[in-house]
């Protein structure tokens, strides 16, 4: 049997995608997100779903080792899980502000430090955290967002010059919009409906396969070589 593979976000969109394209190379999964049926609906095989907020680090490492126990040490962890609620600065909610924070830098943090001391003390294994074209450049209404994105940047290269020495690779995947629910937990409907306005006008965000099948790709290089960014979108999209 392929080595583990966990991945959080697993219940919807890009995660759910990686979860079935990573199962049919065969690895066994451990599959993390809030809502547990979503992911049972997979019928994926090898794999444990656990129902797991991933700001919850208790929760988190007790996932982590069950599925270890089962299928061995973790080999690629996908940090997918993630919020994008949209909002003007002078009127967004505090709570929107913070969840984003809490989901989006504490999120990819409980796992990594989960798996990463110990990824390190064998000399294998990968991180990847899905940021965001967000991550790289700022956008209207996506201050807050873009600012937990940045962070996503900035702690994924800092730990990877840090994890480096112990041939353990830390990768960033940074997508453009992509055709998911992500953004129908933004609450201000006038500008979810100003930003559908706009994707209808590159038509349409990527398919998630596009980014599952990257993230495979760095993933299946040698473990000696780390693609380490990789920013995706559609070629209509300008910005
Ligand atoms: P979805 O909304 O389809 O999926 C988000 C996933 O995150 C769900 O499985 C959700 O599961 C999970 N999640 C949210 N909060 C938590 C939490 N507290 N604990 C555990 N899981 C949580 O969106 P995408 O698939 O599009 O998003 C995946 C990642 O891709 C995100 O990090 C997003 O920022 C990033 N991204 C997406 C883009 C896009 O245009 N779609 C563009 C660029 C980046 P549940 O609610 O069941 O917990």
């Amino acid at each position: 049997m392929k080595k583990l593979v966990i991945i959080t976000g697993a219940s919807s969109g890009i995660g759910a995608r990686l979860a079935q394209i990573f199962s049919r190379e065969g690895h066994p999964l451990l599959l993390l997100a809030r809502s547990l049926q979503p992911m049972l609906d997979l019928k994926l095989p090898d794999t444990i779903c656990r129902s797991v907020d991933v700001t919850d680090l208790q929760g988190m490492a007790a996932a982590i080792h069950e599925a270890e126990a089962k299928y061995g040490k973790t080999d690629l962890l996908i940090n997918c899980a993630g919020l994008m609620l949209l909002g003007h600065p002078e009127t967004q909610s505090y709570e929107e502000w913070e969840r984003m924070i809490d989901v989006n830098i504490k999120g990819i943090l409980t796992g990594t430090h989960v798996v990463l001391a110990d990824m390190m003390e064998r000399n294998s294994g990968t991180i990847i955290n899905i940021s965001s074209i967000a991550g790289r450049k700022t956008f209207d209404n996506h201050a807050v967002y873009c600012g937990s994105k940045f962070a996503v940047h900035a702690i994924t290269e800092n730990m990877r010059k840090e994890a480096a020495d112990k041939n353990v690779r830390i990768i960033v995947i940074a997508p453009g919009v992509v055709e998911t629910p992500l953004l129908s937990h933004t609450s201000d409907e006038q500008i979810k409906k100003d930003y559908n306005v706009w994707k209808d006008s590159i038509n349409g965000g990527l398919d998630a396969d596009k980014i599952a099948d990257c993230i495979l790709f760095a993933y299946q290089m040698p473990q000696d070589v780390c693609v380490r960014e990789i920013l995706i979108a559609k070629t209509k999209q300008a910005d």
